[in-house]
């Protein structure tokens, strides 16, 4: 077991790297266990594991792996979700389904959501494989950078994938590489790249620059601020949501002559959707707000989607969007629209 305060080894958080990720490489770099190493710096009762770090990293986590590391704490607080603060989501919060924030949701030590993703082209050619940050994002449903589809199980057995597993209830010469299915070993390098779809090169790129623009300092986010994604991810709600039975989606889709995907029977947010389905819908929503004005118009004007759906539930309504939906209030007059069209 390690010794003193600066251990032998001391990797640092490699770009975009998510939190769990460093640390499991920290307790490999060791030639430790993870289990155990938590055991000894934080006792039996308070397991790092039994909560999502990532979203919620607790200080005295933080400062014990810096303390031990020698990293500057804030170099390991910016391997957490709470960098999207602003980018994504406009306050921290702890508890309830945080905006754009996939979920991996904890039942005691078991992970029972699908909110780990992981592209296997960039694991393939990482000279050490790493998990990223953009990858628990609900907004990347593919790689930007080899445009393959993201998995967000394994593809061999179908468990959600976690990464601090592997040494879990084994030996050390036994524990499975992060990179490696806890559940069944399979090699994450090693699972199918499956090209990403997109109905037309003009959604690609705009797909393209909303994703990169992510990895960009905050005053080079340009069309995409936080009102942007505000309203985005009200058109992906709106899609998702029992209420609007599919009729948004099925609209768009034959625009975009799609077919549309079986949404789940029962309600979940947008975010606990698997892969496919919200790649489906972040590609119809991407269509509806590249010219939002004339394509919710021509929604609204078939039904398929209502006034008060259009901010329900929002609590921070960009102020232009407010006066463009406003023409939308009167249903009444529907008709009066479809003959000035
Ligand atoms: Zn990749
Ligand atoms: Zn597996």
């Amino acid at each position: 077991m390690l010794s003193g305060k600066i251990w032998p080894a001391h990797p640092h958080p490699l770009p975009d790297e998510i939190l769990s990720s460093w640390i499991v490489r920290v307790a490999a770099a060791n030639g430790v266990r993870l289990q155990p190493l938590c055991w000894m710096l934080f006792g039996n009762a308070q397991s790092p594991w039994n909560r999502d770090i990532d979203r919620n990293a607790p200080p005295w986590l933080l400062k014990a792996f810096s303390q031990h590391t020698g990293i500057n704490y804030w170099d390991i607080f910016h391997t957490t979700l709470v960098t999207y603060r602003t980018r994504l989501y406009p306050r921290r919060q702890s508890v309830g389904q945080l905006r754009w924030i996939l979920p991996v949701k904890h039942h005691g030590m078991q992970r029972t959501a699908f909110g780990q993703q992981f592209c296997p082209e960039c694991l393939a050619t990482d000279e050490i494989p790493y998990f990223r940050k953009q990858w628990r994002v609900a907004l990347f449903s593919y790689c930007p950078e080899h445009h393959v589809e993201l998995h967000d199980a394994c593809p061999a057995c179908g468990e959600p994938v976690a990464i601090y597993r592997g040494d879990f209830g084994r030996e050390l010469r036994t524990a499975r590489l992060m990179q490696v299915c806890h559940v069944c070993e399979h090699d994450f390098r090693g699972a199918e790249r499956k090209k990403a779809f997109f109905p037309d090169e003009g959604l690609r790129q705009v797909f393209d620059e909303l994703l990169m623009s992510l990895g960009k300092p905050a005053n080079e986010m340009c069309r995409f601020n936080l009102g942007f994604l505000a309203v985005m991810r009200q058109f992906c709600r709106v899609m998702a949501s029992r209420q609007n039975h599919g009729r948004l989606q099925a609209y768009i889709s034959e625009r975009l002559q799609l077919s549309s995907p079986t949404l789940p029977v029962h309600r979940i947010c947008f975010e606990q959707l698997r892969r496919d389905v919200r790649h489906h819908s972040l590609l119809c929503t991407l269509w509806l707000m590249t010219d939002l004005e004339r394509r919710l118009e021509g929604a609204w004007v078939t039904k398929a989607v209502r006034y008060n759906m259009m901010t329900k539930d929002m609590d921070d309504v960009p102020r232009r969007y407010r006066s463009l939906v406003q023409r939308f209030a009167n249903w009444r007059l529907i008709d009066a629209v479809v003959s000035e069209r």
